[in-house]
């Protein structure tokens, strides 16, 4: 039996072990996902300990994303211009890093615009947060020809991503958090807020679209706002989980995903 591993902290709330394990029992695989609770200076013990054990691969999550893209053997080249590495593969003692999350966020924003292709170009669009993911949304969105404005507790890291996240000469725009200017068409949470029932965007109004990265069981209260409120398109973040799974599960068996049997492990229907 091999393992795939998730690495990060906090991971005890984690529904990726429930969708991958559901995966690898329908296909007859004999692997096991398990969350490992890795703290800072942990995570180069962890990843030589990958390296000799019988471990398939791994996901990697909030807060190592980055750090880790630096411990890696190689690191395929999507996942470099994002800056962060969600997903491991190990091969021959040697481990390969890849993003699926920009994947997973593009095919979330996809199918809740009705399957019609990616709705954004030319808008523009309010990202809170500056670590692996928002690193992988801004990506997305400035292929896709949008205006970015980042958000983040921490003005430094935001000028980080700024500077290094680019798409023919276009650039991600730094403003206040946490009160910076309206989200103009949609603004996206890639921030662990919501997660334990915090607030954000308490007193803006809605763009049309809210996409909120978060994937709980309950729905965050910035979903449920924006549930309620006309005219307004929510991604929930058990979407993209779904997708940015289904790929890195690819990555680690080299067969299709059975996407039906991880959307059924999922406590809601997305
Ligand atoms: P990182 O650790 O790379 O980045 C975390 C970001 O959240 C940073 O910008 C950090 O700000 C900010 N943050 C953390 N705590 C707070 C707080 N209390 N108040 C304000 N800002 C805060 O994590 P990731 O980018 O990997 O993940 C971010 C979120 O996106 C998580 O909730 C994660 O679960 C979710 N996610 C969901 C995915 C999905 O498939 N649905 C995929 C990927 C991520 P600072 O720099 O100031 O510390």
């Amino acid at each position: 039996m091999s393992q795939v591993w998730l690495i990060g902290r906090p991971v005890a709330h984690s529904l990726s072990p429930a969708m991958h394990n559901a995966a690898f029992a329908k296909l007859g695989l004999p692997h096991r996902y398990q969350a490992k609770d890795t703290a800072n200076d942990e995570l180069v013990a962890t990843l030589d300990r990958m390296r000799r054990d019988d471990v398939l691969g791994a996901n990697v999550t909030i807060p190592h994303k980055e750090t880790v893209l630096r411990l890696l053997d190689e690191v395929d080249d999507e996942a470099r211009r994002i800056g962060a590495v969600n997903t491991i593969v190990r091969r021959g003692g040697r481990l390969i890093g890849h993003n699926t999350d920009k994947y997973g966020f593009e095919k979330a924003v996809e199918i809740s615009n009705g399957s019609v292709g990616f709705p954004f170009a030319e808008d523009s669009i309010l990202i809170l947060g500056a670590g692996g993911a928002a690193r992988a949304c801004a990506l997305a969105l400035l292929e896709h020809g949008n205006y970015v404005d980042i958000a983040n507790r921490d003005p430094g890291r935001a000028e980080t991503l700024a500077r290094s996240i680019e798409v023919g000469g276009r650039h991600p725009r730094v403003v206040p958090w946490p009160n910076g200017p309206e989200p103009g068409d949609a603004v996206v949470n890639a921030t662990p807020l919501g997660l334990n029932g915090e607030e954000v965007l308490e007193d803006v109004q809605l763009p049309r679209w809210v996409i909120d990265l978060v994937p709980t069981a309950a729905e965050t209260p910035l979903v449920k706002r924006a549930k309620a409120t006309e005219n307004v398109t929510v991604v929930d973040g058990l979407r993209m989980l779904l997708h940015q799974a289904a790929r890195s599960f690819e990555l680690w068996t080299g067969v299709p995903a059975p996407l039906e049997v991880m959307r059924a492990a999922l406590p809601r229907d997305v």
